[in-house]
Formats: structure tokens, C-alpha cells, sequence
């Protein structure tokens, strides 16, 4: 019998083929509005990622609010994608809809800064420790400046990244390891320069991997997650951060850290909860409650090393910064989240129903004796289609089961839960609430149900 994450193929398929026919049916509107109206966008999507959910066709949403979501058909959803951490505190958190509503009276953008900018400043150094501040738009533009300014201070040309690692569409970070060696990821468009004179490739979880890649000390710093959340859940192994700090103080390199998905950690983030020490801090997604906003942060010391840097540059652009970055939304939006919104009481909760969704979602597992395993970071959880636990990228890239996962996911769909498409994780925010949670773990059951029967 041939199976596929420990189902049988046939069975696999046939729940599959129901369950894409079962969604069709109930979106009538959906399809008529895309099929009328969605031409005018290249290839059918405003953001080419859309077109990636695994459903015979996307849904229109109608509103969010909360942890839930609705579309034009009529559906509810119980949202654990939440924007994949975007909306992690829940759609429109009140705090954040009111400085919304009240900022919308005062000007949108103004390349100036306002009152609320000195106030956010200050609350994110009492959220995330002393570091000196910039704000950007995405966590992708965040982790760009953030290694221009490591290559400035160190004058070194590259970046160490993890195998399997995502830090937004970063182009230097595109790299992989292939039998050892740093090689260009497969799948970029119109790649023209070679990423591998501009990065090298370790193992997560792999001191002496990370070792090797530092000893020509052409390294101006190392860019990691705290966990692997990009590569199913990868999570660090004792030792392994205090070994990387270690490291990058021996051969010269910075540490980046980008906790833009371990914000689910808990308050101030993984490095907070854990104690890391990182030289350039960088969160985005969630960080102003969804309004698009990210910081990235300097230590004194690195900051010195910045204007020492920049002191010496010739006149010109830094090639950093863009136009409507530090706007006057973002700042009032940041100062809501972080005072309103990222509250201990808030982390509790995500804590708690995480915590009941993985022990119910392992039960699951377990009973149907799937060879399975799930993993969690505060409030996020993830089921991964494979034994675990996995150490690195490499281990994560050959648990990741797509088939599997798409018709899981649309599976969920139909009976009301929506989850992150292209793997499988699944956010609590502060709204979330417990029968929401219970009505996922049944869902998983009836599916699981069928697939193993
Ligand atoms: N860092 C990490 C760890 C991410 O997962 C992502 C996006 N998934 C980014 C950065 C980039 O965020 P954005 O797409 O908002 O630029």
C-alpha cells in the first residue's frame, strides 16, 4: 500500500478531491466576483502569494474582527492564520482602531515626527531592552538596513543564514546548502547575481557548521530566527544561542536577530523571555497591531560603530529608509499595540489556549497513531506530518508534506477553521477564545478520522 505521511495515497486523494468539491460549492460568490473582477491583476492576485492557498479558488473576505473572519459567502472562520502574525493580536484590536480613528483627523504621512514617535520610542525600549531605533514598513526592508549597517561597521561582504530560513524577500539571504555547500535557492525570478559572494549557508542547531562559515572572516554578521519557524518549527537546541553569541564575538560578526514570527514567544519576544543578546534586533508583522510597521534596533555599542561608519561614508545615499516609513499612523498604531496590546494579561491568554490546542492536537495524533509530532512557541503551534523532532532545515525540508497539508488545510476550511497555508501553523491571539480552539481540535479529529481509517 503506498502511503504519504502515513496515509494511504488513494485515501489521500479521494478526501482530497471531496473536500476541494465540498469548498467550490459553498462559494458561489466568490467565484463570480473573482471571475469578473479579478482580471486586472497579473495573474488573477493583488500579491502573487495568494494564488499559492490550496483551495480550488481563493474566498473574498467581507470582515474581520477578532479571531474571526468572514466572506461574502456567509462563512465564518475562526482565524488561526491571523494574517501569518500580521493580525497576531487579533483583527483590529480596539486600542489600535481607535488611534486609527483618531490619527485619520490628523494627516497620514508627513516625514516628521510627532509626539506619539518619542512615546513609542520609549515603549519599545521598555518592551524589547535598550536599543536604539528605526522604523521601517516590512520586516523584509528592517533586515535589509539592518545588514547594510552590519557590512558598514564590519566592512565585510557577507551574511550567515540558516538552511531553510526566511527573512522576507531579503535577496541576499536567498541561499541554501546542497551537499554542504552554499548554493543560490531554487525558484527566485530573474536572479542575476550570484547570492553565494554575498552569503554562506549553515545548519541550524550546528555550532561547528556555523564555525566554519565565520572562520574566513569575510562574515559581517549572522541573520537567524530564534527558532526556525519558516521550515515547519525548528526549534534551538541547548546551547546552540549562547554557542552562536559566542562565535560571532570570536570571528567578528554581528548578530541579527529577527523575532518578526517568535514575537509569539511572549512579552518582549523570544530574546526577552530567553535572554539573548543580539547586536541588531529586528521585529515587524504584528509589532503596531497590524498597520504595516516594523523596528529594528541597535545596541549602544553597535550604534557607536554606526556613526563611526557613517562618519567616514562619502555624501550620498545610505540606502536606507523609504518614503512613507515613520508616519504618524504607524507611531500612533505602535504606541496602542505596545501599551494596550502587548499587556501581560493579553500574553497569558495566547499562552493558555496555545498550550490547550498543542496538547489537544498532540492527543490527536497520538490516538490515530499518526507519525506525527507538533511544536509550539508560545502562541504559536504548529503540527508538523512527520516524526520530530526536527534539528535543522534540511530535516524540516523533508518533513514538509505539501499534498498532505493542502487538503488538510481545505479541509478545515469546510468545517470552519482556517489555519496559515503553506505549512501549518496556527496562531492564538487575545481574542481568541476556548470553544474556537476546541472546535479545532475536532475538526483535526474528523479529518485525521478519515485519513487514518
Ligand atoms: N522575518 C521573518 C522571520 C519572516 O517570517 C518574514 C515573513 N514571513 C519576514 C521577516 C518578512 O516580513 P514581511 O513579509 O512583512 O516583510
Amino acid at each position: 500500500l503506498e502511503t504519504i505521511a502515513g496515509i494511504s495515497t488513494d485515501r489521500l486523494a479521494s478526501f482530497a478531491r471531496r473536500e476541494a468539491e465540498v469548498y467550490a460549492r459553498a462559494r458561489p460568490k466568490a467565484l463570480k466576483a473573482l471571475k469578473d473582477g479579478a482580471g486586472t491583476f497579473l495573474g488573477g492576485v493583488p500579491m502573487h502569494w495568494m494564488a499559492d492557498w490550496p483551495m480550488p479558488h481563493l474566498p473574498l473576505v467581507a470582515k474581520a474582527r477578532g479571531a474571526r473572519i468572514e466572506d461574502i459567502d456567509g462563512h465564518t472562520l475562526d482565524d488561526f492564520c491571523l494574517g501569518d502574525t500580521g493580525s497576531m493580536f487579533g483583527h483590529s484590536p480596539p486600542p489600535v482602531a481607535k488611534a486609527i480613528r483618531a490619527q485619520a483627523r490628523r494627516g497620514l504621512t508627513y516625514m516628521l515626527p510627532t509626539e506619539a514617535a518619542l512615546e513609542a520610542g520609549r515603549l519599545l525600549t521598555h518592551r524589547f531592552g535598550p536599543f536604539r531605533w528605526q522604523i521601517a514598513t516590512t520586516a523584509t526592508d528592517a533586515n535589509r538596513f539592518a545588514l547594510r549597517v552590519a557590512r558598514a561597521i564590519t566592512g565585510r561582504p557577507k551574511v550567515l543564514v540558516f538552511n531553510g530560513c526566511y527573512h522576507g524577500t531579503v535577496d541576499d539571504t536567498f541561499v541554501s546548502l546542497e551537499n554542504g555547500r552554499t548554493v543560490t535557492s531554487p525558484g527566485l525570478l530573474g536572479q542575476v547575481n550570484d547570492p553565494t559572494q554575498t552569503a554562506v549557508c549553515a545548519e541550524f542547531n550546528d555550532l561547528a557548521s556555523v564555525e566554519a562559515g565565520l572562520a574566513q572572516g569575510d562574515v559581517a554578521a549572522i541573520l537567524t530566527e530564534p527558532v526556525m519557524t519558516n521550515s515547519c518549527m525548528v526549534l534551538p537546541e541547548a546551547g546552540f544561542h549562547d554557542g552562536l553569541r559566542q562565535l560571532s564575538r570570536k570571528y567578528g560578526a554581528l548578530l541579527i536577530i529577527d523575532e518578526t514570527h517568535t514575537i509569539s514567544s511572549g512579552l518582549g519576544g523570544y530574546t526577552r523571555v530567553h535572554s539573548l543578546r543580539p547586536d541588531i534586533f529586528v521585529v515587524g508583522k504584528c509589532v503596531a497591531g497590524g498597520m504595516p510597521t516594523a523596528v529594528w534596533g541597535l545596541t549602544d555599542e553597535t550604534a557607536r560603530r554606526y556613526h563611526e561608519a557613517d562618519a567616514k561614508r562619502e555624501p550620498g545615499r545610505t540606502g536606507m529608509g523609504t518614503t512613507l516609513s515613520a508616519n504618524p499612523m504607524q507611531f500612533a498604531c505602535l504606541v496602542a499595540t505596545l501599551s494596550e496590546v502587548m499587556t501581560p494579561d493579553n500574553y497569558a491568554h495566547m499562552e493558555k489556549l496555545a498550550e490547550r490546542l498543542s496538547h489537544g492536537l498532540a492527543k490527536t495524533i497520538y490516538r490515530h497513531r499518526a507519525p506525527w509530532h507538533v511544536v509550539r512557541v508560545g502562541a504559536r503551534v504548529e503540527f508538523i506530518c512527520a516524526p520530530g523532532p526536527l534539528r535543522n532545515g534540511t530535516e524540516a525540508g523533508m518533513a514538509h508534506q505539501p499534498r498532505v497539508e493542502a487538503a488538510i488545510h481545505t479541509g478545515l476550511i469546510n468545517r470552519g477553521t482556517l489555519i496559515a497555508p503553506f505549512h501549518n501553523m496556527m496562531l492564538i491571539s487575545p481574542a481568541t477564545k476556548k470553544a474556537q480552539v476546541d472546535r479545532l481540535i475536532a475538526n483535526f479529529d474528523t479529518i485525521l478520522t478519515d485519513l487514518f481509517q
